[in-house]
């Protein structure tokens, strides 16, 4: 295999490319070689020597703690638990909240063997007993396996003195009702508000 042939059959592997938009992303990169291709090379230089996980929330940063729990404005009374450092980042991305976060790492699920002990949970319920926490928001997917863990861990933090309070599930921002799965229409009836 050459050089290149591997360069290709790894970008390959990233998410949303195949092996045909591998080779045109390879290709483009190597056109741009001082424009894009000696800088990310450097940026992933970086991100192989510096990138660590946040031993306090499990976010990925170059610094642990990472950025935002570092951050000095937040909200220190709220604790928003994701799955993943993606939905993390994608609340972020959106500005939804200005408070400090707790990654699971995952969901409970009997089918793939995932249990309490594979997750962050026992870090998740050491933080919800800090004084300062007032509520977590259990930012979970609206899954099957996302709704089982919320519950389980809705349990075990009824001692923590703690609101424990979730996502609304509804209609999207710009949706139509009638393009709306039965599923999401009957979630956003149950969970109405005063206008
Ligand atoms: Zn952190």
């Amino acid at each position: 295999m050459s050089d290149l042939d591997k360069l290709i059959q790894l970008l390959a592997k990233l998410p949303g490319l195949g092996p045909r938009s591998a080779r045109r992303a390879a290709l483009h990169l190597i056109q741009k070689k001082e424009q894009l291709l000696v800088p990310l090379a450097a940026a992933m230089d970086i991100a192989v020597e510096r990138v660590v996980v946040c031993s306090r929330c499990g976010n990925i940063d170059t610094v642990d703690p990472c950025t935002v729990c570092r951050d000095p404005r937040r909200d220190d009374s709220v604790l928003v638990v994701v799955e993943d450092v993606a939905d993390l980042w994608a609340l972020e991305r959106a500005g939804a909240i200005n408070a400090r976060y707790h990654v699971l790492g995952g969901t409970l699920s009997a089918l793939d063997g995932i249990g309490p002990q594979d997750l962050s949970i026992n870090a998740l319920v050491t933080r919800a007993h800090a004084p300062e926490v007032k509520e977590i928001i259990l930012a979970l997917n609206a899954t099957v396996d996302g709704q089982t863990t919320a519950h389980y861990i809705t349990d075990l933090l009824g001692g923590a003195g703690v609101t424990v309070t979730r996502l609304a599930h509804g209609v999207p921002v710009g949706g139509e009702l009638d393009y709306l799965d039965e599923g999401t229409l009957a979630a956003a009836m149950r969970s109405r508000t005063p206008f």
